[in-house]
């Protein structure tokens, strides 16, 4: 587990004035690695700071680096991707943050203040964002008991949870070439679904458009095949974190998931946000893994440790958002759906990431690990329609008089990550926002 160090100190502020606002999301202690570009211009990776972005490599021509390590991670930066930065070791990582938050400090907090150069900086207005990593495997997992118990009773009233959930970080294998950058529109996809009146399946347009709230985590230096990740060891296999949103097509899912599981209903896009906020920024936000009660199997061995009891959870509060075509026009806000804790989930991170290599299944740096739907056990707490709704029979009310029960054409799905400490200042995620687009037209 990343320590508590200089860079998270709340007293730090920095010549970059917007990154003092306390509404940002990217304050000087959260420093989040991310892959940018301006028009007719290469990506590169830069770090986020307030409204602006720090150009790494610029940082490296104009020979600001100091120590070997920093230099090192920032040789790693020369990219279009962070994959090189997440395969370097992690005190490299570490020592370009410290080195990046010195200079970004002003010079009341011992940093150089303004004059480093502004040439360094980009506006966020001015880039485009890409999703940072090239993603070699994508796994989500289902690590809500609350969220496969809400789901399982839509599907098996009699018996909600399955028996094996208690003991087994259940997941499936995703799909890399349909992960997009916040911001990308979602196609509503075509599909076969079977209607419950109907005897035989149709193929169309998925009338049951769903998103899941999640959170994401990239994997840093991978294992060799055949060699496990051992739970002690897992945490310092996390890069950093992401926001997730799943697109589901219910109607495709309830049809095709047995008995292979999720297949078409969810491999048609998967919004990121496109900031990876690393594990180190968190260190302050680290919480214990919920508790089991006195009723339920403690986790194998395998999935256990002190530490991980300790702190393997983390306190990120997730929101969902939504925007509809009418509500944009109207010049509404998005209106806020459900409010989740990364805290409620039966399994933490790094039992996700032991679980997965337990087998000898080689992760590799720039993978991308999910969560599952963040829900939690109260109504407000739940991250996708299909719980909010009870599977469409208790539409939302949204406040301009519209009513929800799956998504429509134009409607736009925000989620927004915070992490909140007393005594530290608070991180955020960055936006992971998509909007709905109609089908294709008579291709079926
Ligand atoms: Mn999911």
């Amino acid at each position: 587990m990343a320590a508590i160090n200089e860079t998270h100190d709340p007293a730090l502020r920095s010549w970059v004035e917007t990154a003092n606002d306390p509404a940002t999301d990217f304050p000087i202690q959260n420093l989040p690695f991310g892959v940018f570009s301006r028009a007719g211009v290469e990506p590169r990776v830069g770090v986020a700071i307030g409204d602006q972005i720090l150009d790494v490599s610029a940082c490296l021509e104009a020979n600001l680096l100091e120590s070997d390590a920093a230099f090192a991670a920032a040789e790693a930066c020369r990219s279009t991707t962070l994959n090189g930065l997440m395969a370097a070791d992690r005190l490299s990582v570490s020592g370009l943050r410290l080195e990046l938050s010195r200079l970004l400090r002003d010079e009341e907090s011992g940093g150089p203040g303004a004059r480093v150069g502004s040439s360094l900086l980009v506006p966020m207005t001015e880039a485009r964002m890409h999703v940072p990593a090239d993603i070699g495997d994508y796994t989500d997992f289902y690590a809500s008991i609350d969220h496969a118990t809400n789901i399982g009773k839509m599907f098996r009233p009699d018996n909600p949870l399955l028996p094996n959930y208690r003991h087994v970080p259940i997941g499936y294998h995703g799909r890399a070439s349909s992960i997009v950058a916040s911001g990308a529109t979602v196609r509503r996809p075509l599909g076969q679904t079977k209607p419950a009146d109907a005897e035989s399946p149709v193929f169309g347009p998925s009338k049951l458009l769903d998103y899941e709230a999640e959170v994401g985590f990239y994997i840093a230096g991978g294992n060799r095949r055949g060699e496990p990740i051992p739970i002690a060891r897992a945490e310092e296999h996390i890069f950093g974190f992401c926001l997730v949103n799943d697109w589901s097509a219910r109607d495709i899912q309830a049809w095709e998931y047995q008995p292979l599981g999720p297949f078409l209903a969810k491999n048609f896009a998967t919004t990121v946000s496109p900031w990876v906020v690393t594990s180190e920024a968190l260190a302050p936000f680290r919480a214990p893994a919920r508790a089991r009660g006195a009723d339920e199997p403690a986790p194998l061995p395998y999935l256990s440790s002190a530490g991980n009891e300790e702190e393997g959870g983390l306190a990120l509060t997730l929101d969902v958002l939504l925007l509809t075509e009418r509500m944009r026009a109207e010049g509404a806000e998005p209106y806020r759906l459900s409010r989740g804790s990364l805290t409620d989930m039966y399994w933490t991170p790094a039992q996700m990431v032991a679980h997965h290599a337990s087998n000898g299944c080689n992760l590799r740096p720039g993978d991308l690990l999910a969560s599952g739907t963040v829900s939690g056990s109260s109504e407000d707490s739940r991250g996708c329609l299909m719980e909010l709704t009870s599977r469409g029979a208790k539409p939302i009310a949204l406040p301009n008089g519209e009513e929800r029960r799956f998504l429509h054409d134009g409607d736009e799905v925000v989620l927004r990550g915070c992490c909140r400490r007393t005594g530290f200042v608070s991180i955020g995620f960055g936006d992971c926002h998509g909007v709905v687009e109609p089908a294709v037209e008579k291709s079926y």
